[in-house]
């Protein structure tokens, strides 16, 4: 599969994210704590509660499911909501594909 892909479009690192970069996300409890202050412990739902990071909160309103390895989040205030990817393009400003290579590369 990856051999023909590359044979299709050749070896272009800057563009290309490997087919299996889902199952190459980091651990959402592990990226969440990092970027979420006052992380709680995941709820019988598998969702924790923390500080907002996109707006001013001082009521914990941001929620993710750190049992999906998707890390679905949300925002009860209204910034959206999403998954590790969004979240991650938000906090940096890089596209989908560069979040993606910056997430499983493991920096930041
Ligand atoms: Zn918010």
């Amino acid at each position: 599969m990856l051999d023909s892909v590359r044979a299709l479009y050749g070896d272009k690192p800057a563009a290309h994210i490997p087919d299996n970069w889902r199952d190459r996300l980091p651990d959402p409890a592990t990226y969440y704590g990092q970027h979420v202050s006052k992380l709680g412990p995941p709820k019988g739902n598998g969702y924790a509660v923390g500080l907002c990071p996109f707006h001013d909160d001082h009521t914990p309103s941001f929620g993710v499911k750190l049992t999906d390895p998707r890390g679905h989040w949300c925002c009860y205030a209204g910034c959206g909501k999403g998954d590790m990817v969004s979240f991650h393009q938000r906090r940096t400003g890089l596209d989908f594909k560069a979040a993606v290579r910056d997430l499983i590369g493991g920096s930041r």
